[in-house]
């Protein structure tokens, strides 16, 4: 059996700020990268607005950054995932993907959210075979083809621009009459000569022999002008949101509907004292890095504050 004072699970920008900070104060805490070490920016491309970067960072420049500032602070990284936890237990109970137990005194989640799919077998069915949910991961094998983009908000315009800088078409399939991202977002697509917007157009289901050859689209399902038709494409990208990568902990830890860990007022503390919650697992309104990672800090400061006055105890 391991033990640990503080075990941050998970290692976005929450986590490993989380590390930072919680290293600074002599924790040694331990933190576990999870299956995706350094979160969901790393599979963006450059990032633009983390302060202090003025012409834009890579975004795993920035993460690898925040690693190693959360090791040179004596912060212990493990490449492991939290497979079961115990709230219940004091200290808290946590066994992780290799089998390994450990108890901590403290925890800190900082899960992150993963990205939504549209809920159709046809993904399963050609998943890695021209359906993807990153494409700056596999934009790379569309050059000079067609793709097309499901989403509205600011990550599917992102992934659209980005994708025509490599693909020859791209189609951004939207299912309302408007786009929800940003202004300066929604004016890059609609100036990218090679993006084409379907508004309020839903996808049913995706044909092919042995990958993705095209999409089934409706146009104004259910209304008197409703129209079918089929959209030949080579890749099918899906930025539809995320779900918050809580459920290990939805036993003990109130959720709210859509599963984002509560915590109380402005603070990362959660319904179970000693159990924190930082970032987008927390976050249903923002998600963004940099509150991410304020989240991570504040995290740090009340688990400081938790186990100093448990030591007083
Ligand atoms: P959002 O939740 O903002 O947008 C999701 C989009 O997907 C919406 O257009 C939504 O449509 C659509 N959608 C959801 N479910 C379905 C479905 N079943 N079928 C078809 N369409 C669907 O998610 P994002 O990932 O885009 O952004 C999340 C947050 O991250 C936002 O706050 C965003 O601003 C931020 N972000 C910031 C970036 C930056 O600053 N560089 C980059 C990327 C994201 P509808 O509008 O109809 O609900």
């Amino acid at each position: 059996m391991n033990h640990t004072k503080l075990l941050i699970i998970g290692s976005g920008p929450a986590g490993y700020t989380a590390g930072i900070y919680a290293g600074r104060a002599g924790l040694q805490p331990t933190l576990l990268e999870g299956m995706q070490p350094g979160g969901q920016l790393t599979i963006t491309t450059e990032v633009e607005n983390f302060p202090g970067f003025p012409e834009g960072v890579d975004a795993n420049e920035l993460m690898d950054g925040m690693r190693r500032q959360a090791e040179r602070f004596g912060t212990q990284i493990l490449p492991n995932a939290a497979a079961s936890v115990n709230l219940d237990h004091r200290p808290f109970q946590v066994t992780l993907d290799d089998g390994s137990d450990w108890t901590a005194d403290s925890i800190i989640v900082a899960t992150g959210a993963s990205a939504k799919y549209l809920g159709l077998s046809d993904e399963q069915k050609y998943m890695g075979r021209g359906v993807s949910a990153c494409a700056t991961c596999d934009g790379f094998f569309y050059r000079k083809k067609t793709v097309a983009v499901v989403g509205g908000g600011d990550t599917a315009c992102e992934e659209a621009s980005y994708l025509a800088g490599l693909a020859s078409k791209v189609y951004l399939i939207v299912r309302k009459p408007y786009l929800r991202a940003s202004k300066i977002m929604q004016q890059r697509v609609m100036e990218n000569e090679k993006i084409e917007v379907l508004f309020e157009t839903n996808t049913v289901g995706l044909f092919g022999a042995d990958g993705v050859e095209g999409a089934h689209l409706v146009f104004r399902k259910g209304e008197s002008d409703e129209r079918r038709y089929d959209l030949p494409i080579d890749g099918f990208f899906l930025a539809i949101g995320h779900h918050p990568n809580s459920e290990l902990f939805s036993p003990w830890l109130q959720t709210n509907d859509e599963g984002y860990i509560q915590t109380e007022g402005d603070t990362p503390c959660t319904n179970v004292p000693g159990v924190f919650a930082a970032g987008d697992v927390a976050d249903a309104r923002y998600r963004q890095a940099v509150i991410a990672a304020g989240s991570g800090a504040k995290a740090a400061m009340e688990a400081e504050k938790y186990l100093g006055e448990k030591v007083k105890s």
